[in-house]
């Protein structure tokens, strides 16, 4: 029985009005667990994969009868810690897998991504180490922090069998891939992205909005004379147009300029199709930034991961069909650069386009992940 009691983390430095925020959340948290455990919601029982929608109601139809009511202490394996909660994501469920854990999961980092909001985490970016601590304690930037320390440690760690990639999520639409013989990252953005600069071979940027990228690693890679692809820093490798570039050995990346809004912001964004080499079958990973235009989205060859916004206008049903990934990588969630109430998309609205996609009936797409930040993902 591995299960942790609720309890309301202590928050050194902070304002009374901060306090009382984040006491009546955890109140909101620990009530919305006890609701969850009195239907079931931390047993180990797996969903039935065909209705993820629907748990809580199952679960309580399957409760009434059987006779199993005096289990006080459900074992609960998410846990109700940001620590806990973070570990639980990384070791205890997948991409992969939407089930009652997984959705558990995110119910549970989203309530603490709601504490948090953009003044703080902006207050974090700026603050010293010796602040991260504390402001790390009880809170989701804890998770912002971990999960560099894990793509950092796991990167160094990981062996890529030919054939195959491996990749991370970072935070927001940031992504380290490794092949058999390189590793490169896209729209790195984090306190810490600058601690990447020793593991990755080059650097590619979608566009020039500061949750796409970082200026210390973009300084870093360019002092060690790594070559850092964007449409907007000031260096050889500048893109301006859509063209072929061999990167590195057989690395291939085609751009193209698109727009990033129907109205403005024309021509903001530059997508990557990667052919990440030979040694890894020629995967294609297509990173598409914030495009917002179905239509300006043409590869030339087809895409195995294909990485969109998830809510900046684009027809994902529509999308997904005209390009026909294996994979989707539904991506710029709980970007906390953004207020909670105005462009911070939730793991739940992500569960709602998954769900779009798997029941438009033309398409019945059922490829489509959440990752969450530090997560390891296979092709
Ligand atoms: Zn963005």
């Amino acid at each position: 029985m591995d299960s942790v009691r609720p309890s309301i983390p202590s928050i050194p430095i902070l304002t009374i009005f901060e306090k009382m925020k984040r006491l009546i959340n955890m109140l909101f948290i620990c009530g919305a667990i006890v609701v969850l455990q009195a239907c079931g919601g931390g047993s180990d029982t797996p969903a039935p994969d065909n209705n993820q929608g629907n748990n809580q109601e199952n679960n309580q139809e399957n409760n009434q009868g059987n006779g199993n009511e005096e289990t006080p202490d459900v074992v609960d394996e998410i846990g109700y810690d940001v620590a806990s909660i973070m570990n639980a994501f990384w070791t205890k469920t997948s991409y992969t897998k939407r089930d009652e854990k997984r959705l558990l999961a995110m119910e549970r980092m989203q309530a603490f991504a709601d504490l948090c909001e953009n003044t703080e985490f902006k207050k974090y970016y700026a603050c010293t180490e010796a602040q991260e601590a504390v402001m790390e304690e009880g809170s989701i930037l804890l998770f912002h922090s971990k999960a560099v320390e894990k793509v950092l440690e796991e990167i160094q760690k990981q062996e890529v069998e030919t054939g195959h990639i491996v990749m991370w999520q970072v935070y927001n639409m940031g992504y380290v891939i490794k092949t058999p013989t390189h590793t490169f990252g896209i729209d790195l953005k984090h306190k810490h992205a600058a601690r990447f600069a020793p593991y990755i071979d080059f650097l590619l940027i979608t566009h020039a909005h500061e949750d796409h990228y970082t200026t210390a690693l973009t300084e870093a890679m360019m002092q060690s004379g790594k070559p850092v692809y964007s449409n907007f820093v000031e260096n050889d490798y500048k893109i301006t147009e859509g063209k072929t570039i061999n990167i590195v050995d057989d690395i291939i990346v085609e751009t193209a300029i698109v727009d990033h809004n129907k109205t403005d912001l024309k021509n903001f964004v530059v997508t990557y199709r990667i052919d990440c080499g030979a040694n890894t079958n020629h995967c294609i990973v297509y990173h598409v930034g914030d495009a917002c235009d179905e239509s300006q989205l043409t590869p030339t060859q087809p895409i195995n991961i294909f990485i969109p916004h998830l809510a900046n206008n684009l027809n994902m049903p529509q999308a997904v069909m005209n390009i026909k990934p294996d994979v989707v990588l539904l991506s710029h969630i709980l970007e906390m650069d953004h207020p909670t109430t105005k462009w911070r998309w939730s793991y739940e609205y992500g569960v709602k386009c998954c769900k779009e996609l798997e029941e438009d009936g033309t398409l019945k797409y059922e490829k489509a992940y959440l990752p969450v930040w530090g997560e390891k993902i296979t092709y």
